[in-house]
């Protein structure tokens, strides 16, 4: 059984995960979080080097879904010049929102990975529903109190990663 507090892969920014890198691993699908894996919390809309970046993804055969805890307008008004799939209120760490996802992309989900920017978060749901999960940094560290608590939480797990690793 893989374990549950460590990702199979650690990078330092979305844009080290190339759609190469991910079909070497036999990954045709990503599900992305939002706030601190795309943007910093605090910014609405996708820059154009966000959206750039889905497009390469979406062309080279990669499909996406969105898949944040963040609410309805949030998600919605980040997704829309994106043009991708979506679901909000996802309740990450349960597999409920991953699991529609991958029913979205008629994949298996041997083939699809999910990045995001928290442990406790995006790697344990990933884990629990056995799929393959990328940790990166946080864009921004200046985040609300409950989740600069779970990164204290975070710490022991993450203490000899090194967030290099290559795609
Ligand atoms: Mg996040």
């Amino acid at each position: 059984m893989k374990k549950l507090f460590k990702a199979d892969a650690y990078v330092s920014s979305i844009f080290e995960i190339t759609p190469e890198g991910l079909k070497k691993r036999g990954i045709y699908g990503l599900i992305l979080d939002i706030d601190n894996t795309l943007v910093a919390t605090h910014i609405k809309d996708p820059d154009a080097k966000i959206i750039k970046y889905i497009k390469s993804l979406n062309d080279s055969g990669i499909k996406t879904v969105i898949v944040s805890n963040a609410s309805k307008k949030r998600v919605e008004l980040f997704c829309e010049p994106l043009n991708i799939e979506y679901i909000f209120k996802a309740r990450k760490p349960l597999g409920g929102g991953f699991l529609k996802a991958i029913e979205k992309m008629c994949l298996p989900k041997e083939k699809v990975a999910i990045v995001g920017d928290q442990l406790f978060t995006d790697v344990l749901g990933g884990n629990l529903i056995g799929i393959h999960t990328i940790l990166l940094k946080p864009i921004d560290l200046n985040e609300p109190i409950p989740i600069r608590l779970k990164r204290i939480l975070e710490k022991p797990f993450l203490a000899k990663r090194h967030f290099q690793d290559k795609f």
